[in-house]
């Protein structure tokens, strides 16, 4: 599903990716960890095609296709999706009308005719139930006075409504409380099957109590320095990451 090759990339001239490989299969969840700094969000952000970033190196195929030559609209419509990471608040603009043009903008990439108010309200009530997200939320304007744990919530709902083939999950740094974490691994867990496939982000072994990954993958200055199953992100919690400079020998 996706491969990464040697992918190098920096942001001002500066190179923090410095030679990636990860391959992802259909069915897996990957989990990515490491300590602040290491290079995560940038992953993630380059996966996304955030423009910022400029890649120097390597190759990024995505269901046979050239991820990196993808505009971010189109990684969207090929079933890339990327979450958690700086949610936007959008004042006046609620998330039922975010969801039916994020929607129809997918489906119209994949050459299928824009769902109508029923076929619409349909997909959206078989997806709330699977994601258990309040019919109240989604009246709201987006994210705008969203606690945490609402934004989660919301987050599941756009990855459930949007069925990506991949979906990246950036933790951010400063971390979600135990409710969020638990809504939003939850709503991961109901949307998993053997066709997709998960890339959870995070700093912290905690979120993947929840959502447990098939193989975990260290992070660190810019290279994935050591791959493992579940039980390395246990490892890591009882270590810390203090080990990696020991036993990289590096300064
Ligand atoms: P992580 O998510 O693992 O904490 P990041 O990918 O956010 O790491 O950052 C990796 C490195 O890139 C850090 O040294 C950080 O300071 C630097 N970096 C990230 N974003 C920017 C930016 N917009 N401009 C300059 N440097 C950045
Ligand atoms: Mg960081
Ligand atoms: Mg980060």
């Amino acid at each position: 599903m996706l491969q990464i090759k040697d992918l190098h990339a920096g942001i001002e001239g500066k190179e923090i990716l410095k030679g990636i490989n990860l391959t992802i299969r259909p069915g897996e969840v990957h989990a990515i960890m490491g300590p602040n700094g290491s290079g995560k969000s940038t992953l993630a952000s380059v996966l996304a095609g955030r423009e910022d970033y400029e890649v120097t190196g390597g190759s990024v195929e995505f269901l046979g296709k050239d991820l990196l030559e993808l505009a971010p609209e189109a990684r969207a419509g090929e079933g890339l999706f990327l979450a958690f990471q700086y949610p936007v608040e959008i004042p006046g603009l609620s998330t039922i009308n975010f969801m039916k043009t994020a929607v129809n903008e997918v489906r119209k990439y994949r050459g299928q005719e824009a769902l109508d108010a029923a076929e619409f309200l349909k997909l959206m009530k078989e997806k709330m139930s699977l994601v258990n997200i309040d019919k109240n939320l989604l009246t709201r304007s987006l994210n705008e006075g969203f606690s945490g744990g609402e934004k989660k919530r919301n987050e599941v709902f756009q990855m459930a409504m949007l069925e990506p083939k991949l979906a990246i999950l950036d933790e951010t740094d400063s971390g979600l409380d135990i409710d969020a974490i638990r809504i939003a691994a939850a709503g991961v867990n109901a949307i998993r099957s053997k066709e997709n496939a998960t890339l959870v982000i995070t700093h912290y072994q905690r979120l993947l109590d929840y959502i447990v990954p098939d193989f975990v993958h260290v992070l660190y200055n810019g290279r994935i320095v050591k791959s493992g199953g579940k039980e390395l992100a246990l490892e890591l919690e009882e270590t810390g990451y203090s080990f990696l400079k020991n036993e990289m020998n590096i300064a």
